[in-house]
């Protein structure tokens, strides 16, 4: 798998070996698992998807924006616990929020049993972010809404970068990367061509 995110252009050391230290197969369904590293998103439960490992890797190493390590990192969309597994390795903590119960329940397991400790979760509609414990580094943004939440972008320290996929579904969403500069002046670059689920109002148990 490193290999062929190396070859899609994921140059990121520290990225590459945080993908590496984190077995993908822990967060997949057991008749998953055999998939777990090919390279395809895969279903999770309730209709939503892990995405595949290059968007993944591209997300985090978008996030990092070439340093080797965050302090404080907030993810929305926890899902099966992947992506912040992967936070995990490069940030001193990170913040999940997951609008399903379930799933934050089970990815609190799966973290647990793998030995993470420095990951924080919130059951709550992530649209607003995690205010209390704001400025954050890095955010990464795992489900798409039509427009980026102004309240992300207002959790975000001076010099943080907030990583979203923008755009209505079944249209192309872009994944977007808005840099915060100073006080109320943001920079916002786009990349890839990306499919996520829809950032969806609301919690759910
Ligand atoms: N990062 C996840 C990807 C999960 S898919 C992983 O590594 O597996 C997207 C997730 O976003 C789903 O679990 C969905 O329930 C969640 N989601 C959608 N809208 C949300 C919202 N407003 N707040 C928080 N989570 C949301």
């Amino acid at each position: 798998m490193l290999d062929r995110l190396e070859a899609q252009g994921i140059r990121n050391r520290p990225v590459l070996q945080a993908v590496e230290s984190v077995p993908r197969e822990v967060f997949v369904d057991e008749v998953q698992s055999v998939r777990a590293y090919e390279d395809c998103s895969l279903p999770i439960g309730q209709g939503q998807t892990l995405s595949q490992p290059y968007i993944v890797a591209r997300m985090t190493e978008l996030v990092m924006g070439g340093e080797t390590r965050l302090n404080r990192v907030l993810e929305v969309g926890t899902g099966s616990g992947y992506q912040a597994a992967v936070l995990a390795q490069l940030c001193q903590t990170v913040f999940t929020v997951e609008r399903i119960g379930a799933f934050l329940e089970q990815a609190r397991r799966r973290h647990r049993q793998l030995g993470l400790l420095n990951i924080r979760y919130m059951h709550r509609d992530g649209f607003k972010g995690w205010p209390s414990q704001a400025p954050y580094d890095g955010i990464v943004v795992t489900a798409a809404p039509d427009a980026v939440p102004p309240e992300l972008k207002q959790q975000l320290a001076v010099g943080g970068r907030l990583v979203i996929p923008v755009g209505a579904q079944g249209g192309g969403q872009k994944l977007t990367v808005i840099t915060r500069l100073a006080g109320n002046e943001y920079q916002t670059r786009w990349y890839d061509l990306v499919t996520f689920v829809p950032l969806l109002p609301g919690e759910l148990v």
